[in-house]
């Protein structure tokens, strides 16, 4: 329900005039733009495309973190790469899911890309650079060195007869 700026008539959400004349309709504006249905949708399969990725990497920082806690196994593979990625693709994936409209409008081209986008652009890189560092911190705590990096085995010199 809308109520009219001229006469404060309150119409229907779908009337286009008010019984005083007055067009209700919304003009599409840089302050209030229309998006079409199409570009949110897309924008919102990219954004629980992201959300589905984030966790992926997500599980596969945290089942190996467990495994290091659990010190059972010798030897843990691991990249900090899924450290680094997971915060920013669900950063990514919560905006674009569900503030689909506010993201569309951040991300304008058109209207120029607004100096909050830089700045949730950095905040998200350094949480990821921390994030990675709490990751390695973490196995280093559980006993494990450079998880990622596979022991490099010196094999002795065979004898010489
Ligand atoms: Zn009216």
């Amino acid at each position: 329900m809308r109520s009219c700026p001229r006469c404060s008539l309150v119409n229907p959400d779908t009337a286009l005039t008010c019984d005083c004349g007055y067009s209700l309709k919304v003009e599409a504006s840089a302050a209030n733009p229309v998006w079409p249905l199409e570009r949110i949708l897309r924008l919102r399969g990219t954004g629980v495309t992201a959300l589905i990725l984030g966790l992926a990497c997500l599980f596969l920082v945290l089942s190996p973190l467990r495994r290091a806690e659990s010190g059972a196994a010798k030897q843990i593979e691991y990249s900090s790469k899924f450290a680094a990625a997971a915060p920013a693709l669900l950063g990514y994936g919560i905006l674009l899911t569900f503030f689909t409209r506010r993201a569309a409008k951040a991300l304008d081209r058109r209207a120029g890309i607004k100096p909050i986008v830089w700045l949730g652009g950095i905040v998200l890189v350094l949480i990821s650079v921390a994030f990675m560092l709490f990751v390695e911190h973490k196995f280093r705590e559980y006993g494990y060195r450079r998880p990622h990096v596979e022991p490099i085995r010196v094999e002795p010199p065979p004898p010489p007869f």
